[in-house]
């Protein structure tokens, strides 16, 4: 195509390059060789392919499903926080859960822990156990009820800790002991939950440290993603595989926000471990409440293991209020800092109720075996300022049960 006549202009002897409209367009400044700027944030790198100086020889990228700049920078850092040789990252916790599952062959068995993320139950039961994989229950918080379940085609060890949503903290060294009696048992850890910040499951013996990144590790509610980090060169290699051949990777503008959430991840953390112990705190002294699970509380059953293995609490608390479904629903619609909304791990404050939202889709009989009851309320504590948040628990639960509000 010519180019449209008085519209050429000097411009630094790029005219000599390329004479025409479209190329200039496509080509001119657009130099893959120049890419080497000293800029200190690391830049977007939305390309899906990159040059080659010859047939096969690259400058460590090929195409962006395999590799891409602004990812390994996420990867790397993340790696460095788990204090791991290498991570992967994926486009969701669950696309993250699916490669893992990939590293297993029809009849295999996942032991997975009772009290697993909702989504990651589903996969389980309804998509790898269709597809030959064998999937048991159990309480891996019960280290003896493990070791009764695992079999000779135990492959995969899934723990939560802690688990979602009751908040039971699971002993990391004790699964790995029991796995690593063999050496063909993978345990692999979702540490969602506790961040790279307070807990490092590859430390106390785990094989693999998996996270939905959507949660407190990007932790800005603007990102889905996943996680894995692993030391295991081989285990690299092979996930290393998946990902690619799987093809479940995140964009690079993902990778660049959940980079940048990683600069603010140990205060963020430790500001939400601070406001939830408040909340926790005044929950629990509430008449207006019949009980509260948070593992930064002496009340909480593994307190002693949760001082042990993690160095602080993230802003997750689980509350039975008084009464019965309609209580629930009317702290639920009466919270004004808390958002009604599914999720957790962002700077905002978010409520939820187990059963009717995040955990409909576990079998009912399972959710009346794990407690999660009509009473039972999730709260994800954010970053606001803590009397706000306590006031409008406080709030809440006045307009829950205005009869026992009285002395307020
Ligand atoms: C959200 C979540 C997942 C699933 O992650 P997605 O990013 O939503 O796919 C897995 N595990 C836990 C503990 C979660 O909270």
């Amino acid at each position: 195509m010519e180019t449209p006549a008085g519209t050429q202009r000097p411009s630094e002897g790029y005219l000599e390059a390329f004479r025409h409209f479209a190329t200039q367009a496509i080509h001119t400044g657009q130099e893959p060789e120049q890419w080497t700027s000293m800029a200190v944030v690391p830049p977007i790198s939305l390309s899906t392919t990159f040059k080659q100086h010859g047939p096969g020889e690259h400058a460590g990228f090929e195409y962006s499903r395999s590799g891409n700049p602004t990812r390994n920078c996420l990867e790397k850092a993340v790696a460095a926080l788990d204090g791991a040789k290498y991570c992967l990252a994926y486009a969701s916790g669950l696309a993250a859960t699916l490669n893992i599952a990939h590293l297993l062959k029809a009849g295999d068995q996942i032991i997975c822990t009772s009290d697993v993320y909702g989504g990651t139950n589903r996969y389980f039961r309804r998509v790898a156990a269709e597809m030959g994989l064998k999937v048991t229950f159990v309480d891996c918080s019960d280290l003896k009820c493990l070791e009764a379940a695992i079999t000779p085609e135990t492959k995969l060890l899934w723990i939560e800790t802690p688990t979602n949503p009751t908040l039971t903290v699971i002993d990391i060294q004790g699964c790995a002991e029991i796995a690593h009696r063999r050496k063909d048992i993978i345990l692999a850890v979702d540490n969602t939950f506790m961040s790279a910040y307070f807990q490092r499951p590859l430390a106390l013996g785990a094989d693999i440290c998996m996270y939905s990144a959507t949660k407190y590790m990007n932790g800005h509610s603007d990102v889905v993603m996943g996680l894995v980090s692993v030391n295991c060169d081989k285990l690299y290699e092979r996930l290393k595989f998946l990902q690619n051949a799987l093809g479940a990777i995140p964009s690079p503008f993902d990778c660049y926000l959940c980079n940048r959430g990683l600069k603010t991840l140990h205060l963020r953390m430790e500001q939400h471990f601070k406001n939830a112990l408040a909340a926790a705190r005044f929950l629990e002294a509430d008449p207006r409440v019949d009980k509260v699970i948070f593992p930064g509380l002496p009340s909480h059953p593994q307190y002693e293991l949760t001082r042990r293995q993690c160095t602080g609490v993230p802003g997750m608390i689980t509350f039975y209020i008084k009464g019965n479904l309609e209580h629930a629903k009317t702290f639920l619609k009466n919270l004004k800092v808390f958002a009604l909304a599914e999720s957790l791990g962002g700077y905002e404050s978010l409520a939820e109720h187990p059963a009717i939202m995040t955990h409909a889709s576990v079998p009912e009989e399972d959710r009346a075996a794990l407690n999660i009851s009509d009473c039972l309320i999730r709260l994800s504590v954010g970053l606001e300022d803590v009397e706000d948040i306590v006031e409008d628990l406080d709030q809440a639960l006045k307009a829950a049960h205005p009869d026992l509000s009285n002395h307020k």
